[in-house]
């Protein structure tokens, strides 16, 4: 049997927003975001992002910052990193979602996630038959180079969320499981930030 192979089709897709799609997520963690506006102010790039995965913590008052987003309303309605002729402008420190795509992270409650593919990539859409049945052993192989670098990227989420529940079981914090929609507005609006980081991943 012959495994198919991962080969990018170099659209620009993942860069972008998707018309017709619900929000574009380019999600980096605060170390990530930090080195990617050194860059933009060093080359002029207007380059913006907006908090995305977020905990309200309603011990503190405070709004836990996980991961922002590539905010993409812009012209191009893309990331300015993105150019035409070459594609990724800072291919070797971006971050772990670009390195990892179309592999991405998916949510399956509060504080686990797993590994998954992502359905708008042009290469997934093309070989959706071959792809919607595949087990993991069969990603690695299809993903080759993306799959390790998927699980670093996991890894590094499982200890932030790990991170989380540590401060929450020595009672440092208490985050909300059952918010209503208009106090967690209320608390986007009034509360302060503190962004969840952990140590450099090196496995
Ligand atoms: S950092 Fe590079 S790969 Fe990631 S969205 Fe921007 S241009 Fe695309
Ligand atoms: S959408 Fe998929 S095929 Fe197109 S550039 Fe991104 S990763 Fe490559």
């Amino acid at each position: 049997m012959i495994i198919l192979k991962y080969i990018c089709q170099k659209c620009g897709t993942c860069c972008h927003e998707i018309p017709g799609e619900s929000v574009k997520r380019i999600p980096l963690y605060p170390d990530e975001a930090n080195i990617l506006i050194d860059i933009a102010k060093k080359r002029n790039v207007d380059f913006k992002i907006i908090e995305d995965l977020v905990f309200p913590d309603i011990k503190n008052q405070k709004i836990l910052v996980v991961t922002y987003r590539i905010r993409l309303d812009n012209e191009t309605k893309g990331c300015p990193f993105y150019n035409k002729e070459n594609g990724c402008t800072v291919h070797e420190i971006k971050p772990f979602a670009c390195q990892a795509y179309p592999l991405a992270l998916k949510r399956v409650d509060a504080f686990t996630f797993q590994i998954d593919i992502d359905p708008l990539c042009n290469f997934v859409i093309a070989n959706y038959d071959e792809l919607k049945n595949a087990d993991i052993n069969m990603l690695q192989e299809i993903f080759k180079d993306e799959y390790p670098k998927a699980e670093k990227f996991f890894r590094k989420n499982k200890k932030l969320m790990f991170k989380i529940r540590k401060l929450e079981a020595e009672n440092k914090i208490k985050i909300s499981r059952q918010i209503s929609i208009e106090d967690f507005n209320k608390a986007l609006k009034e509360w302060e930030r503190e962004e969840i980081k952990v140590g450099k991943s090196k496995d």
